[in-house]
């Protein structure tokens, strides 16, 4: 007997309801295929979206820093770990952002629990989109101040929440940019419209927006055309930047507020250099070859409107994020086990991370991805749409 007995007991729970999930490896570099079980399959299930994990110049950027630098920096930023390559990073990256300053975090959910926990106090109210991220809900669990959660994208919701909180000292509301599981973008000139009648701020967390919306990869704010207007910006630099990392874009005293109060900041340890010279590269290539941005456009455009031609409910998605649905926690386990068999590699997302009901098999097509290599995986999708008689 283990003394995780409590621990083993729910894991025993999982396993009869099909829920549990052990690790998947990857035996290769992530791109457009990958290997899995010593089997060739095409990706369809990250966030890999212009194939930046992989560029040459990021790559060879990042072993040159290593050469100069060494692989870590031995210090959290505010005591010893900040060198000159940070600073630039993030002096770049406020250029790009259209923003007086950047602070750069160690992923976008600790960037995410930097801002949230640290800015508000039980003075005031945070309002969130009920699909926000986790990392979001996390940083709310931390902060004193009074939550309220308003109905996915409503914006008549979002307004009777700004209505109760006017006597507050700070309100600030926030929202995903790109929502991860549907891949629908927040409306966020409504929301900035909303906010400015009622004096509250704006936080915005453009994990899937960014290197994806707006030009070059900017993010919604720029999608929108929105810049001055949206106080707080969250990024990342894991996603379409293909590396590491998450970032905060936004005034100068914000982010020297966050240097001396965001938590995982002080006091977690600094980006390796490796990492922050890879994002350098990531953020002149997507400034320098617009050719990425296109194909990945132009590779989701094909793939939905073939999923949609052959029955498939794609939900309202404004983005590469495609979710097919399938409703059912059990079919959709079974629809990508049969997917993968036919070496398209596409998880299943059931619940908890999304409601009972609405199970689905969740893609993303990459700007790596040949078409016929997509429309491989539309003839698998067809075949087992079928046998499982979702179409
Ligand atoms: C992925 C994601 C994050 C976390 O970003 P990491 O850099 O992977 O930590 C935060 N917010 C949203 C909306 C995300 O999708």
């Amino acid at each position: 007997m283990s003394n995780f007995e409590f621990l083993d007991q729910t894991i025993e729970k999982w396993k009869q309801s099909g829920t549990y999930r052990p690790l998947i490896d990857l035996e290769s570099a992530q791109g457009a295929k990958v290997k899995i079980d010593g089997k060739e399959m095409i990706q369809l299930s990250s966030n890999n979206y212009l194939g930046l994990t992989t560029h040459p110049y990021c790559v060879q950027e990042a072993i040159k820093a290593i050469q100069q630098w060494g692989v870590g920096t031995g210090s959290v930023r505010t005591i010893a770990g900040t060198f000159s390559l940070h600073q630039e990073f993030e002096e770049r990256l406020a250029e790009f952002k259209q923003t007086e300053a950047t602070l750069v975090f160690q992923s976008g959910f600790t960037a995410n629990v930097g801002v949230l926990s640290s800015i508000l106090s039980e003075e005031d109210v945070v309002i969130s989109d009920e699909l926000n991220h986790a990392s979001i809900i996390d940083g709310i669990r931390l902060t004193k101040a009074k939550r309220i959660i308003y109905d996915h994208s409503d914006m008549d919701d979002l307004e009777r929440a700004l209505k109760k909180s006017q006597s507050a000292r700070v309100k600030l509301v926030v929202t995903d940019g790109v929502f991860s599981m549907d891949g629908d973008i927040a409306r966020l000139p409504e929301i900035v419209e909303l906010c400015e009648r009622y004096q509250a701020l704006v936080m915005v967390d453009d994990a899937h927006a960014s290197g994806v919306l707006g030009r070059s990869g900017r993010g919604s704010v720029d999608h929108f055309d929105l810049h001055g207007k949206v106080q707080i910006q969250v990024g990342t630099l894991s996603k379409a930047f293909g590396v590491l990392g998450g970032y905060v874009a936004g005034s100068k005293v914000l982010c020297d507020y966050l240097v001396h109060q965001a938590r995982p900041f002080l006091f977690s340890t600094s980006h390796p250099p490796a990492v922050v010279a890879a994002c350098q590269a990531a953020l002149h290539i997507l400034q320098t070859e617009s050719v990425w941005m296109e194909k990945l456009w132009r590779n989701t455009k094909m793939f939905q409107s073939g999923l949609v031609q052959l029955g498939f409910d794609i939900g309202h998605t404004q983005t590469p994020i495609t979710p097919v649905m399938v409703r059912d926690d059990a079919l959709a386990i079974r629809f990508s086990n049969q997917l993968q068999k036919e070496g398209v590699f596409a998880q299943g997302i059931i619940y908890p991370t999304v409601p009972k009901g609405k199970a689905r098999i969740r893609t993303i097509v990459t700007a790596l991805h040949k078409e016929e290599e997509l429309e491989y995986c539309l003839e698998v999708f067809e075949k087992v749409g079928r046998q499982l008689s979702l179409i």
